[in-house]
């Protein structure tokens, strides 16, 4: 845990009690501080009287004796509407922060050059952090990794210069860090997303950008006009930046990811050219496809900056495991290879598996999303049959009809059983199984994270049987 010590003696009012917010609430009372806890879930309430704190219903008190107010990243700063206890703080003038700003304030005290890399994007947050966090422990740095994955930043030990934190921000976390100051800063891209909780696009942009422009060093991906404008910008003001790229690009110095290496764009005869090879990943099995090259040149670039060799940056790339999943290559099974992508939740996720892959036998299907698999129409030559699961069966049969063979399965244990035979009969070289649903899952299982724990239990079955006959 880091104690917020810059918080000792003063009171504190905490809404939220999640699992970053307990954590935080131990974090301050830990320093020193008084800490009045409120959630309007009971059971969350509950949670914080077993670890020894006494909510406080902040619709009930007086305010202005607060000196800041912490509030959870998942409740309403801005949009759609602000929260209530936001309205109250504001109307006491009291300052509204998260917990990364609290990290921030204890590194600026403990250990102000320590290595700090911060890390957002629309898409890849997750991948590009655990792969820094992995590629670093290799390389043998004392690693702490969380934030928006997995542990919360104050449940992680102290910053110090000896040792890295490799921190992935949303967008409200950013937004509830009004000092923000990362080592490096990572902006890997920038679509629409979550817009109804950021107000606009340009809102939701210049939130993040704020992680990147606070930064002594950034990493900007220039895939998209968002981020592009936001690397012109950072170079306009002289800042050290670090463009990357998912593919050849314009932008001068850039390091982008082509035919499956990672390399850096440099002047010859005046002219932009992509010669040095910097790291060839064409065996990083969980790396495939060209937003994971995106992901592996941001974490090129952070780890060049922090002084790795590119040796080691290479060979954590080719170890690293991958995220559960997100592509996750769950088993082999004679030719045939098993993909969990359960984390691919609309189609514009599960383009990237599409585009990953061939001689797909695809899963898909569950509590569809507006337009459905629509947009996925110039993938589907890469397809050999789609086994429908879930609610959007109708829907998505409509939508294949007449373009590929398709099966209704029903369930997930069906699909696995016939897409694995399909799979075992076909002749491609390495057919592909592939979870890739497009939809939420909540019409079958509880979370993305439950449907993929089944598919791969489904599948060790299918290999354990296979190994036993
Ligand atoms: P996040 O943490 O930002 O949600 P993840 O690393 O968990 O991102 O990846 C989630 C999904 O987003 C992946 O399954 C993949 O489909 C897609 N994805 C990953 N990296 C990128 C990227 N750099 N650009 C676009 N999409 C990506």
């Amino acid at each position: 845990m880091t104690p917020a010590r810059t918080f000792a003696n003063r009171n504190i009012a905490l809404f939220g009690l999640g699992g970053s917010g307990l954590a935080t609430a131990r974090a301050l009372a830990e320093g020193g501080a008084s800490v009045s806890v409120w959630d309007d879930n009971q059971s969350a309430r509950e949670k914080a009287v077993a670890a020894g704190f006494a909510p406080v219903d902040l619709s009930k008190v007086d305010w202005s004796a607060f000196q800041s107010f912490v509030l959870a990243p998942g409740v309403p700063l801005t949009h759609p509407q602000p929260h209530w206890t936001v309205e109250r703080a504001k109307a006491a003038g009291v300052e509204i922060i998260g917990d990364i700003e609290i990290f921030c304030r204890e590194r600026r005290a403990l250990a102000p050059n320590s290595p700090f890399l911060a890390i957002t994007g629309t898409n890849g947050k997750s991948t590009t952090t655990a792969l820094v966090a992995h590629i670093l422990r290799e390389a043998g740095y004392d690693v702490q990794m969380g934030g928006n994955i997995g542990v919360p930043v104050l449940d992680l030990a102290p910053p110090s210069d000896a040792r890295v934190h490799v921190i992935e921000c949303s967008t409200f976390q950013i937004d509830l860090a009004p000092s923000l100051d990362p080592h490096v800063g990572v902006l890997l891209n920038l679509t629409p997303d979550h817009i109804d909780r950021h107000g606009t696009m340009e809102n939701y942009a210049a939130i993040k950008e704020r992680l990147v422009a606070s930064a002594s060093f950034a990493v900007v991906g220039v895939d998209d006009d968002f981020c592009r404008g936001v690397c012109a910008r950072l170079q306009a003001a002289d800042r050290p930046v670090q463009a990357i790229s998912q593919a050849r690009s314009r932008e001068p110095a850039c390091c982008c990811y082509d035919d499956r290496k990672l390399r850096r764009q440099v002047a010859l005869a005046g002219e932009w050219r992509v010669t040095e090879t910097l790291v060839d990943l064409t065996s990083a099995q969980a790396l495939r496809g060209a937003h994971n090259g995106q992901n592996a040149a941001a974490a090129f670039a952070a780890c060049d900056w922090l002084g790795v060799a590119h040796d080691d940056i290479g060979r954590g790339m080719k170890s690293f495991p991958g995220l559960a999943h997100r592509m996750e290559q769950v088993a082999r099974r004679g030719r045939t290879l098993f993909v969990n992508d359960s984390k691919a939740t609309n189609a514009d996720a599960a383009e990237k598996a599409l585009k990953t892959f061939e001689n797909i036998h695809w899963i898909v299907g569950g509590k569809a999303k507006e337009g459905g698999v629509e947009p996925l129409r110039p993938l589907f030559s890469r397809v050999t049959k789609a086994y429908l699961i879930g609610a959007s069966s109708d829907d998505f049969a409509r939508t294949l009809d007449g373009a590929i063979a398709y099966e209704r399965c029903g369930t997930l244990d069906i699909a696995v059983a016939h897409a694995s035979a399909d799979a075992a009969r076909s002749t491609a070289p390495e057919p592909v199984v592939l979870l890739s649903p497009a939809c939420a899952s909540y019409d079958q299982f509880p979370n993305f994270e439950r449907r993929g724990d089944a598919f791969r239990a489904l599948v060790q079955d299918l290999v354990k049987a296979g190994d036993a006959s």
